[in-house]
């Protein structure tokens, strides 16, 4: 179906009662409605090629809403998919720079490995071009599968099944397999990367906020001087926060913000910028909903 607008493109998003639009022409409009600076030229796709030498050919789209602007990076229905979420008021030349850093960044972390062994090996996933096994950190995107009527992986840009991605598991057999999901729009594993557990109670985001400013408080004053280093320890803090915003009750974020924002309040302090800063991005980051 072609767009109600331009008529050249193919429509891409409906909105009930105002007809069916490409991302464009839907952009323009909201951009109008909205007051909004939006991206109109870029290229609209990218080619990068990953570690082995294969290129990818990525198609590059940005949909803007009155609350949001995602970026996304397509590599046709089984390929890899990597996405930018930012502001509508914020830069989207930057957003877009990011995306592709995320692309190529992306490509050099392959979870499955070439193998380059001439005998068959029985835990490997067997491709055209080759084998591959399974690295023992990596990611993959969970996708229904059209042909089967299930769901399977998209790894490195492959489709996976489910008893495929096992067996390939099968060569750290005795080990456990810890899992999270995770947004498209999060940031990459990248090469370098493991995850690790890291506790995002309440209690325990409060208890490190305490010990941090222990570190530099006088008493219950904090001195310009030292205002600097205490402002580089607490946005350490405060990516944990983010973490517990992010994967935690949207409740205790919100609680745990809040007693975070009081806590920094009850700062004496003769410097001009603390706690304004840190209060900020806690309201930045803080659940609304
Ligand atoms: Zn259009």
């Amino acid at each position: 179906m072609l767009c109600d607008c331009c008529k050249a493109n193919e429509a891409r998003i409906s909105i009930a009662g105002e007809g069916d639009f490409c991302f464009d022409c839907h952009n323009a409009r909201i951009a109008k409605t909205y007051n909004l600076k939006i991206l109109e030229h870029f290229a609209r796709e990218i080619v990068v090629r990953d570690p082995s030498n294969r290129p990818h050919h990525f198609i590059i789209t940005n949909l803007v809403m009155p609350d949001y602007s995602e970026w996304t990076a397509e590599e046709g229905s089984e390929g890899n998919t990597f996405s930018v979420f930012v502001k509508p008021e914020d830069d989207q030349a930057d957003a877009l720079m990011r995306l592709h850093r995320k692309v190529i960044t992306g490509l050099q972390h392959q979870t499955l490995q070439l193998q380059d062994s001439k005998f068959t090996i029985s835990n490997a996933l067997q491709t055209e071009d080759g084998q591959y096994c399974i690295n023992d950190t990596g990611c993959g995107r969970i996708e229904y599968d059209e042909i089967t009527g299930g769901h399977h992986l998209i790894i490195d840009g492959r489709p996976v099944t489910g008893s495929d991605f096992l067996r390939m598991l099968s060569q750290y057999e005795g080990r456990n397999l810890c899992y999270q999901t995770r947004e498209l729009s999060d940031d990459i594993l990248e090469k370098g990367m493991i995850l690790i557990p890291v506790r995002i109670d309440a209690e325990t985001i409060l208890n490190r906020i305490e010990e941090t400013l222990s570190w530099f408080l006088d008493g219950t004053f904090l001195s310009y001087k030292r205002e600097s280093a205490c402002s580089s320890a607490l946005n350490e803090r405060l990516d944990e926060y983010e973490l517990l915003c992010h994967y935690g009750d949207p409740e205790t974020a919100r609680t745990v913000g809040q007693a975070i924002i009081d806590r920094l309040l009850a700062i004496d302090n003769d410097t001009d910028e603390f706690p304004d800063y840190h209060i900020n991005i806690i309201k930045k980051i803080m659940p609304t909903y």
